[in-house]
């Protein structure tokens, strides 16, 4: 009899989106007439800026003729994407990342998981709380933690709590730590890192030999100019941090799958016999065994986003969204909430009223607004009491929910 991988069996459920759903539909039935609003996903909703699409048409033509046809790619993507994002990504922020540190992807969600397999099973493992569900879950898939108590943490992790009181950044640990996740701008509170702050993560991780995961997949939504778009702004970083980034979010990349992760040549980790080796060589390794790289289609339609006109959609996109943020921001204020984040990320992170739990906050702005938002507690346990709002909607929709919300709650 074949045998499972009983971490599976570990892992909460997947309660929060389908809990969300369960309720929207139980509602929606017994209230036909209600225009429901969702701004709980985090997925976005207006189309491909146009240089992608139009680069993705002609490689469809190279495809179609023998002479620009092409089979398998590079495992690492090609050489002209990861060029390009070395040089204005990276470099053009005195970032020194090469295009050979850089490796193409189907999605930061898939990295942030896979990265675990060439990382040991004795690590320490510290998360924020709350967090991207996907860094815990695949921890409990690849058996790196224990089993999780009621309020869904995980024994074997270490949680730093995030709340309004620490500006939603987490205190470096006292204790040592091998491996941190740390997201910002923050999904799901919408936190910024100054680089000061970052930099007590760098001399941390160099002088403990830990990694930072570094994700950057909201890089594009900081619009303040001190702020950091990289971990590799902060001296010290090429040897202690990889780090994640996306097209999902600044080119609306969700659907289309195209991401990259980073990992310095300086990057090392320790094997059983104490001798260091090059994660570079671990990741190059697995990539070219597990992976076969991403389509030549999509691939094209990424390195459309470094050209200008590419450069000006992309920009006129993620404004398009922070525009949506900076109204959720100032209409929830409006009606007497206390909201965080909203300026350099798509999502606005509120305190629920009067000690609401998220649960019954959620359900309330459901049953008086008809509006569909993601409960903070469904982002770990130090969430509850929070709230997330998502501006990936389109304007009409922000405008008819914000409006509702003034309506049934401004005092
Ligand atoms: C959306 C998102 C990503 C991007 O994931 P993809 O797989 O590239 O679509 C990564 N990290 C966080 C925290 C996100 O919210």
């Amino acid at each position: 009899m074949a045998t499972i991988n009983d971490n599976y069996l570990k892992l909460k459920a997947g309660y929060l989106f389908p809990e969300i759903a369960r309720r929207v539909n139980a509602f929606a039935q017994t209230n036909p007439d209600a225009s429901i609003i969702k701004l709980g996903i985090g997925d976005v909703t207006e189309p491909l800026p146009e240089a992608c699409r139009t680069a993705m048409i002609k490689a469809v033509e190279d495809m179609g003729d023998r002479a620009t046809f092409k089979g398998y790619g590079p495992e690492q993507g090609y050489s002209w994407l990861r060029e390009k994002i070395a040089t204005q990504d990276f470099q053009a922020r005195g970032c020194e990342i090469d295009a050979g540190e850089i490796f193409i992807s189907d999605g930061s969600k898939c990295d942030t998981g896979n990265i675990l397999d060439i990382f040991g099973s004795n690590n320490t493992i510290a998360v924020t709380d709350p967090v991207y569900p996907v860094y815990v879950d695949t921890n409990v898939m690849a058996g790196n933690t224990g089993s999780a108590n009621d309020a869904g943490e995980f024994e074997g992790l270490v949680y730093l709590p995030i709340s309004a009181e620490n500006n939603f950044t987490a205190e470096i640990p006292s204790q040592k730590v091998d491996l941190i996740y740390l997201c910002f701008p923050n999904n799901p509170t919408g936190a910024t890192a100054s680089k000061d702050y970052l930099k007590t993560w760098v001399d941390y991780a160099n002088s403990h030999g830990s990694i930072i995961l570094f994700d950057a997949a909201y890089e594009a939504f900081i619009t303040e100019p001190d702020l950091p778009h990289s971990i590799y702004e902060i001296e010290g970083a090429r040897n202690c941090a990889i780090e994640f980034r996306s097209f999902s979010k600044n080119a609306g990349f969700t659907g289309t799958r195209c991401a990259l992760t980073v990992v310095p040549k300086t990057l090392t980790g320790k094997a059983a016999d104490g001798s260091d080796v090059e994660l570079w060589k671990l990741w190059n390794r697995r990539q070219s065994t597990k992976f076969n790289g991403v389509s030549y289609l999509v691939q094209r339609g990424a390195e459309a986003v470094y050209s200008e006109a590419g450069q000006g959609q992309v920009k006129a996109l993620v404004s398009f969204y922070l525009e949506n943020a900076k109204i959720i921001r100032e209409q929830l204020t409006e009606a007497g909430l206390a909201v965080y984040g909203g300026i350099n990320a798509p999502y606005i992170w509120l305190k629920t009223p009067n000690e609401l739990s998220s649960w019954d906050f959620f359900d309330k702005l459901l049953q008086t607004t008809n509006i569909v938002g993601t409960p903070g507690s469904g982002f770990g346990a130090a969430g509850e009491g929070y709230f997330r709002i998502s501006a990936f909607n389109s304007r009409e929709n922000v405008n008819e929910a914000m409006k509702r919300i003034l309506e049934k709650f401004k005092v």
